[in-house]
């Protein structure tokens, strides 16, 4: 794989995507490289299931990737029970569960998210492209955060967190993907990480992990630090910071409804 990481090879890979849905030019394995141009260490990629481990569909049009990287993690949770098989079976079958419904309920082209980690801690690819974006500092677009999707990157959360927290295997697999995703592109997990409720209506993640934030927001920083990573290399200004709005208070609790995941800016789905 190339050491060169500059415009010229987003722009290329954005087009190919665009063109063909393939695979990803140098996919694999690219974690260190996409740091050897700015100088910063590699974000260190948690063990997780690929879209071959758990048998995705192909999307049924090509995925988007933008050269520009997202300013935004958006935690959520995926509303379905809170399961007490931690299995990797039981994960693997969630994957495929959100993605027959965002493609045949929804209509979108793939699961709408780009990673899932299950109450087992198991961390999942979601979307078609959506690691291979990771490493090279591209953002692949998916559909889970109405209107936004263009600059916003999503956890899928296995459970219901309105009344109680998730489990600390999944707590921990959160810490390490939202530190990967942060180093990765260089956010500051302080302004970065958000949760779907600060951009829609929508009660998502739910009240129990949207109080975690603050704590998890200073646990990716400690582990960005003792990974050698720099903190805070772009931080969102407040100005362009999402509205907040208000919580709904008679949103229908409905399996996999997370809230408004597509909207009228959203230009794929
Ligand atoms: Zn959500």
């Amino acid at each position: 794989m190339s050491q060169h990481h500059g415009p010229d090879r987003r722009t290329l890979l954005q087009g190919a995507a665009a063109a063909s849905g393939a695979v990803l030019v140098g996919g694999a394995f690219g974690v260190s490289t996409a740091h050897a141009a700015t100088g910063t260490a590699a974000a260190a990629e948690p063990p997780m299931y690929f879209r071959a481990d758990w048998g995705a569909r192909p999307p049924s049009s090509p995925v988007q990737v933008l050269a520009t990287p997202p300013a935004y993690v958006v935690v959520h949770h995926t509303a379905t029970a809170n399961s007490t098989d931690y299995s990797d079976a039981h994960a693997l079958a969630l994957s495929r569960s959100i993605q027959n419904f965002h493609m045949d309920s929804n209509g979108w082209a793939d699961a709408g998210q780009q990673f899932t980690i299950s109450r087992g801690g198991h961390i999942m690819e979601g979307r078609d492209r959506a690691v291979p974006a990771v490493r090279e500092g591209s953002h692949c677009v998916g559909a889970h955060v109405a209107n936004n999707n263009s600059t916003c990157v999503g956890i899928e959360n296995e459970g219901t967190y309105m009344d109680v927290g998730p489990t600390q295997a999944l707590t921990d697999s959160l810490v390490a993907t939202l530190a990967w995703l942060c180093g990765a592109y260089g956010l500051n997990p302080h302004s970065a990480i958000l949760g779907h409720r600060d951009f829609n209506a929508t009660a998502c993640p739910g009240d129990v992990l949207y109080a975690m934030l603050p704590d998890l927001r200073n646990a990716v920083a400690g582990v960005m630090l003792a990974q050698g990573l720099e903190i805070g290399a772009r931080t969102v200004p407040a100005e362009d910071r999402p509205t907040y709005p208000p919580v709904p208070e008679d949103e229908p609790r409905r399996e996999f409804h997370h809230g408004p995941g597509r909207g009228a800016d959203d230009f794929t789905r």
